[in-house]
């Protein structure tokens, strides 16, 4: 079994709102569309033969695409068309379909795309074929065993109990917490920029951090020409190293960046770069 997320405040939503009274049944195909796209990891795409399957009756069906277009708890992809996106610095191509079929939107906002799923899973099998290999060539008999041995043993274990990666653990916030859905509430962007106050307090930039990012920056310089660097980018900081980097973006500067040197910077990082917007630091030009 594996996890999809939902925000937690969707119920709450304009949109979910407004949806549920025009056709209760939007309500119900976006939360199955969900849990379709995460068993398949189609990255939130519906085709069209599968709502059907759901909404047998013409009529209905129209009336309730309708509402989900509308409402935009799904995006059309035309027949023939393609649709690109780019998430956590990965760029995601939808189509082209015979069928017009549909997307979730904003899926791949809060759930793993097909292609991070496979990486994960990858590096999963590597790390447990290392550590099989480890154990199977432990120590010849007669000789004092050496440490590599236990390791491998108790990162068995580990692996074993580690829980789904997939799988949310609310008694550990490691990720920032996920924007409010875009024409959200100020009410709703307003808890979000404290939420994400307190979890950059309770992710300091430390000197190990500001050193990895140090290498970071080494590669970007390369990169980028000098004065791009220090105009634009000199006052990104990491503020958490995982999976993914989170690194601090000045708050008028963050979209900008992400559109223009996305890329570039998950290049550099060797994983995706997460941008938050933040202005912890004293901007300093570089000497
Ligand atoms: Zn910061």
């Amino acid at each position: 079994v594996s996890w999809v997320k939902s925000d937690d405040r969707l119920d709450d939503t304009k949109k979910i709102k407004r949806a549920w009274r025009k056709h209760r049944a939007t309500v119900g195909l976006h939360a199955m569309s969900k849990t379709y796209s995460a068993r398949h990891e189609t990255d939130g795409l519906i085709d069209l033969d599968w709502i059907e399957e759901k909404l047998p009756d013409d009529d209905e069906r129209a009336e309730v695409l309708a509402v989900m277009l509308a409402e935009r708890l799904y995006e059309e992809l035309p027949s023939g068309e393609t649709k690109r996106i780019t998430v956590r610095g990965m760029r995601i191509t939808y189509g082209p379909h015979d069928e017009t079929s549909y997307i979730v939107h904003d899926y791949l906002e809060f759930n793993e795309a097909k292609c991070e799923a496979e990486d994960r899973r990858r590096k999963e099998a590597e790390r447990k074929a290392a550590a099989r290999a480890r154990k199977s060539g432990g120590s010849p008999p007669g000789q004092p065993s050496d440490n590599s041995g236990t390791d491998a043993g108790l990162q068995e274990v580990s692996a074993l109990s580690r829980p789904d990666p997939t799988r949310p653990d609310p008694t550990r916030p490691l990720m920032p917490p996920n924007p409010p859905p875009s024409g959200g509430r100020k009410r709703d962007r307003d808890r979000w920029e404290s939420e994400l106050a307190s979890w950059l307090a309770a992710n300091p930039v430390t000197d190990e951090l500001a050193e990895r990012w140090a290498d970071v920056v080494a590669e970007l310089r390369e990169a980028v020409d000098e004065s791009t660097f220090k105009i634009h980018l000199s006052a990104l900081h990491l503020h958490l190293d995982g999976e993914e980097m989170v690194v601090g973006a000045q708050r008028s500067a963050k979209s900008w960046i992400r559109d223009r040197f996305g890329r570039v910077l998950d290049s550099c990082a060797g994983k995706p770069v997460q941008l938050v917007p933040c202005d912890c630091q004293k901007i300093e030009a570089v000497a």
